[in-house]
């Protein structure tokens, strides 16, 4: 929105002050233009008011009735507040009572009807509602449609909806960021039109006509705001090789490759070898051997005199990939060295000369690696492992190390094709979509902490048959660390329920020398369970563990729970993921069943995409994406698709938005990746 009172900072608006501003801050609201549209989640539809003998119990409902009698308020038990007020109309009587509030009752006049909002509860006897909101016919048939906002601590529904009235006085010109033709087009409503009818409806269908209008732009500024940042300019790269024949690699295997991955290390070696630099995404579910064929690419990048970077999100991974690819690439005749924060003094010295003069031609760490001091001779490759942890900060720290080298970004998180173009555009994508045989798909439960007993039963069982267990333990609560939830966790619950087994711990307050520690005990089996506190690591690698346990199952996105249960199922025999939630709403059962029953990553993705939204989907914002106030993403696939094209022409005929027809939507797209992410 366009005009110095839309962006006018919330304090200054009328009735709202430091204190309230405050308040409206915590739920994203800065400006004016962030209070217009800052929509509603519901609306209370006071149109249609139940007679009081057909309203539905214990569902919030409107029901109209006339006020017969008023009682005095008194003390309660507690020290609360009751007054009651006795209603009803000609099918039956209503009982009102309110606690810990004079006013609202005080407001009711007896002999005249209102409308209540609430939930009716009681018996066919005596129907009761409990601090129900009050409306006036009068104030219904002005306003039918009451919006419900989301609210915080001290801001209710009714105060936002005040803010907005003030919004609307501040800013009567609501401008319109789409050109008109594009209005024409689609069929849409105007701006003006579509923010009133969010908050001031007069009937649904304008809120569904709105809703269509805003999702439009949204996402139309969404992917213009992507495509703008991006840029397009064509580069060449540094470090263009030639094609090399992988057979001696393949031959150096322990084992033969999949389908998919040949197929993803043709794609890469393609490439490489063309003339501008790689951008391309591996995605494989948890599993599916992407180590492997990053592998393949390091041996490309060596045999034509490149050197190669792989980063990982921590170091505990970060050893374990250095490990592995230097059981596969020297004996290859390619040197591996681990450069880490844990690496210190004399040998880090050491690994820094390697990388200086190109006798390391694999560097593996953290994006430390991309820090200050770290040389390269010749860097030709980097490849990070998991990717929602890969920002464009940490594309232009290595485009300062070397000229426009290739990327290879691995992730376990699928990313359904829509939204993959959309995040990446023109980002290439190679797909493993075969798990090496032999996998058995891990065994899914879910439970309630009744059964933990049983379920320890299970797992002591596991344990004396020789195998091990992983198990994730609550989530803290406020105030106390991580390390003592683990610790309470260990003491009260996992010791007493296997004793004599041989149990580990890790937590976030570890230092990485200290986790590692820990980890190679688990992998040489001299701890039958490891109990961690989220920070086990993503990838960890302990074929003989066959059981993970997960606590607190509900606090997790599906996509999360798939990467801990991707944790087993890496050795011989049957595997078991069992997940505890007392927290067992319909939703909640609905998820953690899914996962039960599905071992595909992709669906898992898209089934949480569609339930949670990709804020919650990727686990953090990091990847850059500002979040929505309208727009599905997985729902909203039409309307992405026309954005998306529209987009696409609008830059071609417009490449930096300079028109005046087009400067409100650069402004909007600016905006839009201002402050709310860290793509810029
Ligand atoms: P992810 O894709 O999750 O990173 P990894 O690269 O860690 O998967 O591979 C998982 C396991 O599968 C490793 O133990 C690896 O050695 C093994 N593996 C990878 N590719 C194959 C294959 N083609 N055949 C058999 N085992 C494989
Ligand atoms: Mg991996």
């Amino acid at each position: 929105m366009e005009g110095e009172a839309a962006q006018m900072e919330i304090r200054y608006l009328k009735g709202v002050g430091e204190k309230r501003a405050a308040l409206l801050e915590k739920l994203g609201i800065h400006s004016v233009e962030d209070l217009l549209e800052f929509y509603p989640r519901d609306y209370v539809d006071y149109s249609k008011p139940y007679p009081v003998a057909s309203a539905p119990f214990d569902t919030k409902c409107v029901v109209r009735a006339q006020v017969y009698e008023k009682h005095a308020p008194v003390r309660v038990k507690g020290g609360r507040l009751m007054a009651r007020v006795m209603a009803g109309d000609e099918t039956a009587g209503l009982v009102l009572t309110y606690f810990n509030t004079r006013y609202a009752p005080q407001k009711l006049e007896a002999g005249r009807s209102y409308l209540f909002f609430g939930k009716v509860a009681g018996s066919f006897s005596q129907r009761e509602m409990v601090n129900p909101t009050v409306v006036s016919p009068a104030e219904a048939s002005a306003t039918p449609f009451v919006p419900v906002y989301p609210q915080t601590e001290g801001l209710n529904s009714r105060n936002i909806q005040k803010y907005v009235r003030a919004a609307f006085e501040a800013v009567p010109h609501i401008q319109d960021p789409l050109p008109a033709w594009m209005v024409e087009k689609y069929r849409l409503c105007s701006k003006a039109q579509a923010v009133r009818s969010m908050h001031f409806p007069r009937a649904m269908a304008e809120v569904h006509a709105a809703r269509r209008r805003l999702i439009y732009e949204e996402l139309l500024v969404l992917q213009l705001g992507l495509l703008l940042l991006r840029g397009r300019e064509a580069v060449r790269t540094g470090a263009q090789m030639h094609e090399v024949g992988f057979a001696p690699f393949w031959a150096a295997l322990p084992f033969a490759p999949t389908g998919a991955q040949r197929r993803a290390v043709q794609e890469i070696a393609g490439d490489m070898a063309g003339q501008s630099p790689m951008n391309r995404l591996l995605q494989g579910d948890v599993g599916s051997g992407k180590t492997l064929v990053a592998a393949a690419a390091v041996y490309m990048a060596a045999q034509n005199g490149y050197q190669s970077v792989l980063m990982a999100p921590t170091e505990i991974l970060a050893s374990q990939h250095a490990a592995t690819l230097a059981d596969m690439l020297e004996p290859l005749g390619i040197s591996v060295a681990l450069l880490t924060a844990g690496v210190k003094g004399a040998a880090r010295q050491s690994v820094l000369d390697a990388i200086r003069t190109g006798a390391a031609q694999l560097v593996v760490g953290t994006h430390a690696v991309l820090g200050e001091g770290v040389e390269f001779a010749r860097l030709g490759l980097a490849v990070t492992d998991e990717q929602h942890r890969f920002g464009v900060r940490q594309r232009a720290a290595l485009a300062d190390k070397a000229d426009n080298p290739h990327l290879l970004v691995m992730s376990a998180t699928p990313i359904p094709r829509t939204l993959g173009l959309l995040l990446f555009g023109d980002l290439d994508i190679s797909v493993l979509d075969e798990l090496p045989p032999g996998r058995t798909p891990v065994k899914t439960y879910a439970i309630t902490g009744r059964k933990r007993a049983d379920m320890y039963g299970f797992l002591a069982r596991q344990l004396s048959a020789g195998r091990q267990a992983y198990i994730v333990c609550p989530l803290i609560e406020e105030g106390e660390s991580d390390m003592q939830a683990a610790a309470a966790y260990i003491d009260e619950v996992a010791r007493p329920l296997l004793p004599g087994r041989r149990i580990g711990l890790l937590h976030g307050r570890m230092k990485g020398p200290e986790k590692m520690a820990v980890m190679q005990s688990f992998k040489a089996h001299e701890l039958d369970v490891l109990v961690s506190t989220t920070v086990i690591e993503v990838g960890v690698d302990v074929p003989n563990a066959n059981c993970i346990v997960i606590e607190n199952a509900e606090r997790y996105g599906l996509s999360a729970l798939h990467q801990l249960r991707g944790r087993v199922g890496r050795g011989r025999g049957d595997a078991f993921c069992i997940l505890i939630s007392d927290h067992v709403t319909d939703s909640v059962k609905k998820r953690l069943s899914f996962l039960c029953h599905t071992t595909d990553g992709f669906e898992i993705a898209k089934f949480d995409l569609e339930t949670r939204g990709p804020g919650d989907f990727f686990g953090s914002r990091q990847h850059g994406l500002p979040s929505l106030r309208v727009a599905n993403l997985a729902a909203d696939t039409r309307a992405l698709y026309a954005a998306q094209s529209e987009a696409q022409a609008l830059l071609e005929r417009d490449p930096a938005l300079q028109s005046e027809e087009n400067a409100p939507l650069r402004a909007a797209a600016q905006r839009l990746f201002a402050e709310k992410t860290s793509l810029n």
